[in-house]
């Protein structure tokens, strides 16, 4: 089922929760909804399933108005940060009781309904559990089987909100990657809230990436990575150096150093901001003459693959992140008070608008 929202406008009082969205999520495709807290991620999913109303705006399914369509009607299963499994009942009648609360006509047997949570169970690798009660289970376990209990009516539309936001990092992992792989196999159309980059960026087919009740970008995530439209989305994206200074025809002054931006040739000059990512810098030992930005080393830390270094720049004193492999940092042999060269090897330049 395709879903897609127009120009949805929700207030809660004076507050504009979400602002005028717009956004289609394709069908069979699992779709992320990022963004810091309280920018409208669980409000515009409350939408869509139908437990909220926009104050304007529609919601379409497979093109067609929803929004008046009680939340029963839309057949979405939902799977929320904690999610209520009934404790006094065992993981299998938890997984039944959607099936069991259907309408006389639409019940499946008993032997179907046993059939069919054993199959569900088994899709999340928790068939053993069928007995215990969800006390007995750990989170990871519980999170599985609540997403076990939403696909049992075969809900047309998943929709996740933190589902695994209650656990430990570890877990976290784990499930994200057997989320990816459920939804590989089952290709119901999915939406999950997360305010989680790493997350987003290794599930999901399309990020969106929300900002005070708007959006900001919509992207596979490779686009939103790599070519992220606004400094909002670079910073939200990972750890990020901000080189603030002039582009003047294909170069950025910032400093005492200046390098070279192709795609901004023909700025002229403009005030901007180089966004660099910590691994995208190439560091070597300052020699007299190097080109680029001057800095000493004020902190290394080199364990397992990655050597996360702490800069100065010497000129302003500013503080730059830099990651590089420990290879190389054992094999520069660089030590901490030693001044380096630093260049960018990728970077997106955000020019400020020029007053006309
Ligand atoms: P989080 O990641 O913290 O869950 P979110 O992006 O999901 O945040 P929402 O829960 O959608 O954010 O809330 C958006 C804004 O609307 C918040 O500022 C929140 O305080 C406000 N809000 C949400 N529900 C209500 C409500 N029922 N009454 C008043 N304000 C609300």
């Amino acid at each position: 089922m395709t879903i897609a929202v127009k120009n949805i406008h929700k207030r809660f009082g004076d507050f504009v929760a979400l602002d005028n969205i717009s956004l289609d999520f394709p069908a069979g495709e699992l779709t992320a909804l990022l963004g810091p807290s309280g920018c409208g991620k669980t409000t515009l999913l409350r939408i869509i399933a139908g437990l909220e109303h926009p104050d304007s705006g529609q919601v379409l399914l497979d093109a067609e108005d929803a929004s008046n369509r009680h939340v029963r009607e839309r057949q979405v299963g939902f799977v929320f940060q904690h999610y209520a499994l009934f404790k006094h009942m065992t993981v299998f009648e938890n997984v039944a009781f959607g099936l069991r609360v259907k309408s006389r006509s639409e019940r499946p047997s008993e032997d179907q309904i046993r059939r069919k949570v054993k199959d569900l169970l088994e899709l999340v690798q928790l068939d053993w559990l069928a007995d215990r009660y969800p006390p007995q289970l750990s989170g990871g376990q519980r999170q599985r089987i609540a997403l076990a209990r939403a696909l049992a009516v075969e809900p047309r539309v998943l929709l996740l909100d933190e589902p695994f936001g209650a656990l430990d990092a570890k877990v976290r992992k784990e499930l994200r990657r057997w989320l990816r792989r459920l939804h590989d196999d089952l290709h119901v159309t999915s939406i999950f809230v997360t305010h989680d980059q790493e997350e987003a960026l290794e599930v999901a087919d399309q990020v969106v990436l929300m900002n005070k009740g708007t959006v900001e970008q919509l992207g596979s995530p490779e686009q939103v990575y790599n070519h992220p439209a606004s400094p909002f989305v670079y910073g939200f994206l990972g750890n990020v150096n901000l080189f603030h200074g002039r582009v003047h025809d294909g170069v950025m002054a910032t400093g005492d150093a200046s390098f070279e931006v192709p795609d901004y040739a023909g700025v002229s000059d403009s005030k901007g901001t180089a966004y660099v990512r910590p691994h995208d810098l190439e560091i070597d030992r300052y020699t007299q003459g190097a080109e680029g930005i001057v800095v000493k080393l004020s902190r290394a830390h080199a364990i397992g693959p990655l050597a996360q270094l702490d800069l100065q720049r010497v000129d302003n004193s500013e503080l730059i992140e830099a990651v590089m492999s420990n290879e190389r940092f054992s094999h520069l042999q660089l030590k901490e008070g030693e001044t380096l060269v630093v260049r960018p090897k990728r970077l997106h330049v955000f020019v400020e608008p020029t007053r006309t």
